[in-house]
């Protein structure tokens, strides 16, 4: 069967023959129909995230992925079903995080991730999964099913925040989302589809015109050009924030989010920076957090709950959103182009087959 994979050595992810997977016990074979790309598997492909499996000489990539069960092979599911895989699984000796369902709270070291480190993942023409990683998803999931990864990794990061926030009574207005790639503008839709927040805002740095300013203004949001209004000058230039969603990786948000908060906001950071340093004015900062009762928390990864509820979002997205969304959709053997960034590229996808 076809797989897209990056060999050892090399930067560029390539079509390569490899035999189609048999489902051990437990374990069902899925027929996959379109994997996405996001910007993990651009720094996978480039050797700056994750790792090989143990031996192999190439990695099979991808994690974000829609299927259909070919073979159910005395799982749960019946040949037909439409199904999205998550992510981690557990390193060979198990541990409680996978036991108790909650892998994304599992410490470095305690997983490996499909596609990502230490495991094959879903871009070939079938894959395997033990069926407790499987969630079943509605018949018209074959063209998006795969965004219910991102989405769910929101889900998470909105759950952990609205947890912080529970001890007393919380009436959110207004939201800001850092960043307008893939992720940033999933969130935005999410938050504008919530009930909670009167006014959403979206942080890039595009010219207009740009699809993804144009997204976000559809949206009902307003777009905010941080080279014209960085961070720290939101609250004078809009609002104080009830709820912010760091998706950019930009490291210094972090610490300016909590200046953009307001009194009792709580800012959840997604984006992963690299190691950069630089100062920032340590004593405001914590003084806020504490006189203002801000919470700052960090997010990565879901649980399959998560991903039901990601299920739940996505199916109330409207049609036009994932339209614009989606700006490319390629073949396994056009792989290089699906890997390809630009102005016009939000978010591409491979597609293997359809229904
Ligand atoms: P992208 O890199 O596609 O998007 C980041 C966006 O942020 C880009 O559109 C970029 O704009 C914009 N941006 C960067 N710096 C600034 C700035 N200073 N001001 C305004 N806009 C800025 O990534 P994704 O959307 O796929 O993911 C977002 C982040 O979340 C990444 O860091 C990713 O690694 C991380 N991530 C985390 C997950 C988790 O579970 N924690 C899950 C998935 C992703 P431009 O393109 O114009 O430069
Ligand atoms: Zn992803």
């Amino acid at each position: 069967m076809r797989a897209v994979a990056v060999r050892r050595g090399e930067t560029t992810p390539k079509v390569i023959d490899v035999p189609r997977p048999t489902p051990e016990s437990g374990e069902a074979l899925v027929r996959t129909l379109r994997v996405g790309i996001d910007g993990t598997d651009h720094e996978v492909v480039g050797g700056t995230h994750g790792g090989f499996p143990d031996g192999a000489e190439h990695q099979i990539l991808g994690h974000e992925a829609v299927g259909i069960v070919e073979n159910p092979n005395g799982t749960r599911f019946d040949a037909g079903d439409l199904v999205v895989p998550t992510v981690r699984r557990p390193t060979e000796d198990g541990n409680g995080y996978f036991e108790r369902d909650e892998p994304d709270m599992a410490p470095d070291g305690a997983y490996v991730e499909r596609g990502i480190v230490g495991a094959h993942g879903y871009m070939a023409d079938y894959f395997t999964s033990y069926e407790r990683y499987l969630v079943g998803v509605p018949d018209d999931f074959a063209t998006h099913g795969f965004l219910t990864e991102p989405v769910s990794n929101s889900e998470k990061a909105f759950e952990h925040a609205y947890a912080s926030r529970s001890a007393f009574e919380w009436s959110p207005e207004s939201a800001l989302v850092l960043g307008n790639g893939p992720l940033g503008l999933l969130t935005l839709s999410m938050l504008v589809g919530r009930d909670d927040f009167d006014r959403c805002y979206c942080l890039g740095r595009r010219d207009r015109p740009n699809p993804t300013i144009e997204i976000i203004e559809r949206l009902g949001a307003t777009y905010v050009d941080s080279r014209e209004t960085p961070l720290p000058d939101v609250p004078d230039a809009h609002e104080s924030i009830d709820f912010i969603y760091e998706a950019t990786g930009h490291a210094p948000h972090a610490f300016e989010t909590v200046h953009a908060l307001a009194p009792n906001g709580v800012g959840a950071l997604l984006g992963i920076p690299g190691d950069e340093s630089f100062e920032v004015e340590g004593g405001r900062i914590h003084r806020e957090m504490v006189l203002e009762n801000k919470a700052l928390l960090g997010s990565v990864n879901s649980n399959v709950e998560q991903y039901k509820a990601a299920r739940e979002t996505l199916s109330a997205f409207p049609d036009w959103f994932i339209d614009e969304l989606i700006t490319g959709v390629y073949d396994p053997e056009e792989v290089e182009r699906a890997f390809e960034t630009g102005d016009d590229v939000i978010k591409t996808v491979v597609e293997f087959d359809t229904v």
